[in-house]
């Protein structure tokens, strides 16, 4: 497995334990554990504070259990006899959501080689797949709210450092950055938002509500 650099912090994977995220970003955390052995250890230890509290709940349980109602709520069904997800680009959470792996997604050009498909949005926040050139950069930017970022293929480098496959960036209002893709390969990304972000080019903002970022 592939060295994860950069992962979710523990309080961000406790509120994915407590079912508290805000939907969208419980696909990325759940797609960040399902690529980090770290992440998974982390949230099974937290889990088990849990449950020494609440004795009678099994936690491992619930995590699974709060995977299945965000699939519902997201609009991925639930399966009922589990199909076998091959093992590809995208971890199974995400699978569920796109219904297949890299090829099933129905992508948008956003410009400048840059596409992007929207896989849930609702008054909480936007998750969404973005997949930009390698070596091209995105527009420099703030946030008004909290930004994650998981990364699916390929890296990206911005001020934090190198993001790689299973590195999570978490950006809020104190960060910004301009995200660049390494050379080499495009940059498949799945990214979690629950505000507009804040590009500082006038063409960004201006092409900012036809691509709802
Ligand atoms: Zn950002």
């Amino acid at each position: 497995m592939t060295h994860i650099q950069h992962h979710a912090h523990d309080d961000i994977l406790m509120g994915y334990a407590t079912g508290t995220l805000p939907q969208a970003f419980d696909l990325v955390v759940a797609s960040h554990v399902s690529l980090s052995d770290d992440a998974r250890a982390r949230l099974e230890s937290l889990e088990a504070i849990g449950g020494a509290v609440l004795e009678d709940i099994d936690m491992v349980d619930l995590a699974e259990d709060s995977l299945s109602q965000t699939l519902a709520k997201i609009g991925g069904e639930a399966p009922i006899e589990a199909p076998q997800w091959k093992v590809g680009v995208f971890p199974s959470p995400l699978q569920q959501v796109v219904g297949g792996d890299e090829e099933a997604v129905r992508w948008r050009n956003v410009g400048r080689g840059v596409k992007q498909c929207i896989l849930h949005s609702d008054e909480d926040g936007t998750v969404r797949l973005l997949s930009i050139p390698a070596g091209r950069s995105m527009p420099a930017h703030s946030h008004n709210g909290t930004e994650m970022t998981l990364v699916l293929k390929g890296a990206f480098r911005d001020e934090d450092g190198v993001f790689a496959r299973g590195d999570i960036e978490v950006a809020d209002a104190n960060v910004d950055h301009t995200p660049v893709a390494e050379p080499g390969e495009d940059c498949i990304c799945l990214v979690a938002t629950d505000a507009r972000l804040k590009f500082r080019g006038l063409l960004p903002r201006i092409a900012q509500p036809f691509l709802g970022i």
